[in-house]
């Protein structure tokens, strides 16, 4: 890992040759009454002053919906037209959270685990992530307890931490990184002293012990705390929605006279009709198995098959849910 320093106008200098190099650059943008990733062509319109995006950034390689392939038909010739990885454009995904970059990586392994999803790797390998360390959090943050952190660099190609002159320190963590800081190499200053990130990173207490979870876990797939804390859901979706680890999909079929193309779009294990049978029966038949399914994957489920965690602790879904649902308090007490 490579660390350096770049000053203010050094910053806009550097984003300039990333715009210039024709990369499509999402950052956040303030809107009205909330913050969103969009694609931005100058430093100016990035958000400067927020927690956390309201949607994470993972449709940038998994979209809410894509054609895999498409086909047409004549006679008993089925010609298929293959997902087009030339398509694909550079981008950089700009000021993202450490808990964005940790959640690329769970992402990577789920669209890894048993066959390797080409338009999921294809645009990862175009995508260069350049997340910003966290100054500040809030109570919906918590991160600590699912061992990442607000200065956390797994998943990233870049991590940037704000210095109080407004400069920054840059530490450069893969290749990809490496290529992106040489498209402005003299925008960068070797460090004249160690700088001790530490002191600008937000104080996110641990809430829980992982270890202690995924042990309740263990022995909890017919304990009453289902029913309990799924009461209230909805099963509206938004959590996996916005979450930046979740994965599930559909595949649909949409076909006219003899042309078609199959589709994916996002999809979530929190709704009814997601494990519905064609025959009418339902293996979760009710939100609390719905629910139960939701924790269980997260955090047993995929650390058992991929060893990496469902939840980076970005406390988008506690944020997002209509009924108030908070993982936080809902871990905290399994812990409990
Ligand atoms: S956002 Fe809230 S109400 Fe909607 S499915 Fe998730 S937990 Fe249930
Ligand atoms: S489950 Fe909730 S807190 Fe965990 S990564 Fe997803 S949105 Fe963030």
């Amino acid at each position: 890992m490579e660390k350096l320093y770049i000053n203010k106008n050094g910053l806009d200098q550097w984003f300039k040759q990333m715009i210039k190099g024709g990369s499509h650059v999402y950052a956040p943008v303030q809107g009205r009454d909330k913050v969103d990733f969009k694609r931005v062509t100058e430093l100016s319109e990035v958000a400067s002053d927020f927690v956390q995006t309201t949607q994470s950034i993972k449709k940038a390689v998994f979209p809410k919906a894509e054609s895999l392939f498409s086909y047409q038909k004549s006679g008993k010739n089925v010609e298929v037209q293959d997902f087009d990885a030339l398509s694909v454009s550079d981008k950089v995904l700009w000021k993202i959270r450490p808990c964005d970059a940790a959640g690329f990586a769970s992402l990577t392994g789920i669209f890894n685990w048993d066959y390797k999803d080409k338009p999921y790797n294809t645009r990862l390998e175009k995508t260069t992530l350049v997340s910003f360390s966290c100054s500040k959090s809030d109570s919906y943050c918590f991160c600590t307890s699912v061992n990442g952190g607000p200065g956390s660099t797994v998943g990233s190609d870049i991590q940037i931490t704000m210095l109080p002159d407004e400069g920054a320190l840059v530490e450069v963590l893969t290749s990809k990184g490496k290529a992106l800081v040489e498209l402005s190499a003299d925008s960068f200053e070797q460090l004249s002293k160690e700088i001790d990130k530490e002191l600008y990173l937000a104080k996110v207490p641990v809430h829980f012990a992982l270890e202690q979870v995924k042990e309740k876990l263990s022995v909890a797939f017919d304990s009453p705390v289902w029913q309990q804390q799924s009461e209230r859901c909805l099963g509206c979706g938004a959590c996996a929605f916005v979450c930046p680890t979740c994965a599930c999909f559909d595949i649909q079929e949409d076909a006219k006279g003899s042309a078609g193309r199959r589709i994916r779009c996002w999809d979530s294990c929190g709704f009814s009709l997601f494990t519905l049978h064609t025959s009418g029966h339902n293996p979760r038949p009710t939100q609390s198995t719905r629910w139960r399914q939701r924790i269980l994957h997260k955090f047993s489920y995929m650390p058992e098959r991929i060893q990496k965690m469902g939840c980076t602790g970005c406390g988008r879904c506690s944020r997002a849910c209509p009924v108030d649902m908070n993982i936080l308090e809902h871990l905290t007490s399994i812990a409990e």
